[in-house]
């Protein structure tokens, strides 16, 4: 069994061939996808998304990009939403200083809001970095994540070695996507081989985009998660099969409110 730690299932690239869609994923073995909010406007839309689908669980949170739209989402919305059997995780929160399309401060804010209702509730978060190590590590230690025995992943994992050394320590996850099988991503390559343990490893999409090779370019889906386990068991010298394995029994370990036995 895979999973797709992360993909966007609710986005428009997906409406002609849903169904079709999951049936091909399922397939190829994928039997948990984790579809990830980034508006909280369009949160029942996720949320309809993972009731419609017995596999299909989701978060709830606003993406970095979509703060200055939407605002830093007040603790209680997300509170309520977490009541929900299929809401899992919170996010995809995080800091983003590479687009900066929403004000740093209120990026910061929001981020710290997603924190508190993790550790208020227990679900993991899921979290997005982009030029922002620092701030991500400083707000992750103000804010007391070590509290949390599971705090979360690091989502579509493109930082430094010493970024991912320092979220492990702190009990995060890191997630793989797409960009590990580019052939220029050569320093992730290394620091997913030689740093990041099996046992701390997750597998995504962050479908519609960034698409794997050979689809590079291409609309991204779930099925194509299969290509990045691949890659990630190339670099490692093991078989895809311990790959599975071992990132859907992380994948369980960190999101404990997934069912592992669907009705
Ligand atoms: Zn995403």
């Amino acid at each position: 069994m895979l999973v797709d730690s992360h993909c966007h299932l609710n986005y428009p690239e997906f409406q002609e061939d849903f169904s079709a869609m999951i049936a091909r994923a399922k397939t190829l073995g994928i039997q948990r996808f984790l579809t990830i909010s980034t508006e909280l406007s369009k949160v029942q839309e996720v949320i309809k998304i993972a009731e419609g689908t017995p596999e299909i669980f989701c978060t709830v949170g606003v993406h970095p990009h979509e703060v200055e739209k939407e605002g830093p989402p007040a603790i209680q919305a997300l509170l309520t939403l977490t009541h929900h059997p299929k809401v899992v995780g919170i996010g995809e929160t995080g800091l983003d200083y590479y687009y900066d399309h929403s004000p740093r401060d209120a990026q910061k804010l929001s981020f710290r809001n997603h924190i508190r209702v993790a550790k208020e509730t227990g679900l993991p978060l899921i979290i997005h970095s982009r030029n922002a190590e620092e701030d991500i590590l400083a707000i992750l230690r103000e804010e007391k994540i070590q509290d949390m025995e599971k705090p979360g992943v690091i989502h579509c994992f493109t930082g430094t070695k010493e970024f991912a050394l320092a979220c492990m320590d702190m009990g995060f996850y890191i997630s793989a996507s797409g960009i590990v099988t580019f052939p220029k991503a050569l320093d992730l390559q290394e620091t997913i081989k030689t740093h990041v343990p099996l046992s701390r490893l997750l597998v995504e999409t962050d479908a519609p985009y960034l698409a794997p090779v050979p689809h590079r370019g291409k609309r991204n889906e779930p099925s194509f998660v299969v290509h990045t386990a691949e890659k990630v068991a190339g670099l490692k010298g093991i078989s895809l099969k311990e790959v599975e394995e071992q990132t859907t029994n992380n994948f369980f370990a960190l999101f404990g409110k997934v069912k592992k036995d669907l009705p």
